[in-house]
């Protein structure tokens, strides 16, 4: 799926979260949207989600616009993992994933089911059999949980806020390999973050954003002579630390 935003801007009430944000992201591109905290990267992911209604300027995802009755037809086909995860902590890692499962694919049959929810987790080593409650998990355990989530309806378009936060070692490698083998078969990843070191493999574009503004022009692998972490911390503005 393509991405197209031209002039974005989005306030809450006086607040101005972005401020005339363009970008373009192409089909089975991994894109990383980077930048200190409150910069905006969450608020952005969002909007692309189709979650904030009435933000200026136009957002459109193959060509539908975000705020159009039928952007429904993108969010089916879409997978998020939100800043806050948003689990049930009631529920097990099963019965989370069946929960999104259920709206996903409101009439399958339970064998269907089972395959789809137990493929998702057995990508990231969570047990499928577990019934155990997910509130006393790890942060790293739920963002595992979460991410196996996002991934139930097989997406084409898929919006990460954050997606290496509280992952082992492990689960970060799990992470990158999946999902250069999701942009292989053509799915779109938009990667927020400010997590470089994880991040400076696996993406291949990525723009800085602060206080709601792009700055500078995006980093192309390959086309700038920095990496990715040089790219960040060129928009970095240091004082003298003295102590
Ligand atoms: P980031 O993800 O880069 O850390 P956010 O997009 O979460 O940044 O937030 C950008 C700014 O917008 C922050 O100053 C934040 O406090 C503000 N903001 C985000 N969501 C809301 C909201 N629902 N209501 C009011 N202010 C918000």
């Amino acid at each position: 799926m393509e991405i197209e935003i031209k002039n974005l801007s989005k306030s809450f009430k006086n607040f101005k979260a972005l401020d005339d944000v363009s970008l373009t992201v192409g089909n089975g591109e991994i894109f990383g949207i980077l930048g200190p905290n409150g910069a905006g990267k969450s608020t952005l992911a969002k909007i692309i989600l189709g979650i904030y209604d009435s933000p200026k300027g136009c957002v459109f995802v193959d060509g539908i616009d975000v705020c159009s009755p039928d952007y429904v037809k993108i969010k089916e086909q879409t997978g998020f993992l939100l800043d806050n995860i948003s689990l049930i902590k009631a529920f097990s890692a099963w019965n989370n994933i069946e929960f999104f499962d259920r709206i996903y694919f409101k009439n399958d049959t339970m064998e269907n089911r089972q395959k789809r929810i137990s493929k998702v987790l057995n990508v990231f080593g969570l047990d499928p059999s577990s019934k155990k409650p997910i509130f006393n998990f790890s942060r790293g355990m739920k963002q595992r949980v979460a991410l196996a989530r996002a991934l139930i309806n097989d997406p084409k378009l898929l919006i990460l806020d954050e997606p290496n936060r509280g992952l082992d070692r492990e689960g970060k490698v799990v992470l990158n390999k999946l999902l250069v083998a999701l942009a292989e078969k053509g799915t779109t990843i938009v990667i927020t973050s400010h997590e470089l070191e994880d991040l400076s493999l696996l993406v291949p574009k990525a723009v800085y954003i602060n206080k709601g503004k792009i700055v500078g022009e995006p980093w192309v692998k390959g086309e700038s002579s920095m990496n990715l972490l040089e790219f960040y911390d060129s928009h970095i503005d240091v004082k003298d630390v003295k102590i």
